[in-house]
């Protein structure tokens, strides 16, 4: 569902201006920030500033010429970095920040906390105190019309049973260290509407998969393993439960939420695509036998092992996204099998891309099992 010209020239209109809006998108180097950067500079005329870090996560290369548009900056920045924010909402004087800057990666929040708290709830802090700060000098159209929006996870609900779906109205229990720093971040988030009065919209999404998905998450793990013929780890019995989103699904929803958002309300996004982990890998071995006939490892199945599982690992993860779709209409234009099937060709077209991750950034090893916890 690709956002209308009408919405846009609404948008403007809400601005009070003739000229176009300007967003500031913070961790737009990351997999969800480069796409959603990308939809924005493709289908829309605003203007983005992307506030990163750029830290191991970062994949500049997913923004590869975009600065053609005219409309793109990076801004190497800390979130954490209060003057250095002050001094980049001062200058760009943005309608909008989309806050999805963050720490990601569950196994690591596990071995190391630290990093998680201080980038996602200090961070977060930080820029909802830049924003506000920036916000109240701002002529009364503008100020009205600015938007906070905070990108959450699923993951902040903590773990169901074999039936049901997570609402917007389900009880915060997170387990992980990434988890609770995220939920930690979605109340602050919350905090500052109902007490300053910033103007929120926070969305929590299901797990996502696509093109420049950092190879330590478990699809693109999978995917890079099996296509150099090493073992293919599946945590404990391989039963646990994620609901999969295409990340160009999720950017949508993301634009939907901006735009056409109630202010203060919170939106699940969702697949409605649950699979078992040992499903999913299973799934991608398959494909991969099919579009590497010449492969020596084939069946690629033949690569799984059972590994000890993850401490704390969540069983069932499902989104009910009723209300996104009732009110902004949104819903995923890709099922699982050809979102799959779509993102192991873009693996396997994109060998490049990765196998320099793997040389200098990261080898694959496990993670998450708490070994550095022990002793932090
Ligand atoms: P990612 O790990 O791929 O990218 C994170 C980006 O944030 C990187 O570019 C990194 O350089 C930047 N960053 C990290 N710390 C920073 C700091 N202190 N200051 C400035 N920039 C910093 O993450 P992702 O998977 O694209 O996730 C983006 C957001 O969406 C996160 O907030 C995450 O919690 C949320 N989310 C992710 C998923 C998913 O499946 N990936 C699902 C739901 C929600």
């Amino acid at each position: 569902m690709p956002v209308e010209a009408g919405r846009i020239e609404d948008g403007r209109r809400q601005m009070g201006e003739g000229s176009p809006r300007k967003l500031i998108v913070t961790g737009g180097a990351g997999f969800i920030g480069s796409a959603y950067i990308r939809k924005v500079i493709a289908e829309t005329d605003w203007q983005v500033v992307n506030l990163d870090k750029l830290t191991y996560a970062a994949s500049p290369e997913a923004l590869a010429g975009i600065e053609k548009s005219g409309r793109y900056r990076l801004a190497m920045l800390d979130i954490c970095d209060r003057s250095g924010v002050d001094a980049l909402l001062a200058a760009e004087r943005p309608d909008a920040i989309v806050h999805l800057a963050a720490e990601t990666h569950v196994d690591r929040s596990i071995d190391g906390a630290a990093g998680f708290i201080e980038t996602n709830i200090a961070g977060t802090f930080t820029l909802l105190e830049a924003a506000r700060r920036y916000r109240d000098g701002l002529p009364t159209d503008r100020r009205d019309a600015f938007r906070f929006h905070h990108v959450s996870t699923d993951e902040v609900f903590g773990s169901l049973g074999e039936s049901g779906a997570f609402s917007e109205t389900s009880p915060y229990a997170p387990n992980s260290p990434y988890s609770a720093s995220k939920a930690a971040s979605d109340h602050l988030v919350r905090a500052w509407h109902h007490t300053y009065g910033l103007p929120v919209v926070t969305s929590n999404c299901s797990n996502n998969y696509g093109p420049y998905q950092f190879p330590e998450k478990l699809i693109p793990l999978t995917i890079a393993r099996a296509a150099q013929g090493q073992t293919l780890p599946v945590y404990g019995d391989g039963r646990n439960v994620r609901d999969w989103l295409h990340v160009e699904d999720h950017v949508e929803a993301l634009l939907a939420v901006l735009e056409k958002g109630r202010v203060g309300e919170t939106y699940n996004i969702g697949g409605n695509a649950e699979s078992p982990n040992l499903d999913l890998v299973t799934t991608i071995c398959a494909l991969l036998d099919r579009l590497l006939p010449e492969a020596p490892h084939r069946p690629h199945a033949d690569l799984i092992r059972f590994v000890p599982d993850r401490p704390g690992h969540d069983r069932r993860y499902a989104m009910d996204a009723a209300k996104i779709a009732r009110e902004l209409g949104w819903r995923p234009r890709h099922t699982l099998t050809s979102g799959l099937e779509e993102t192991v060709r873009w693996y396997l077209d994109h060998r490049a891309w990765w196998e320099a991750i793997l040389d200098h950034k990261y080898d694959t090893a496990r993670l998450g099992l708490g070994a550095k916890a022990k002793t932090a």
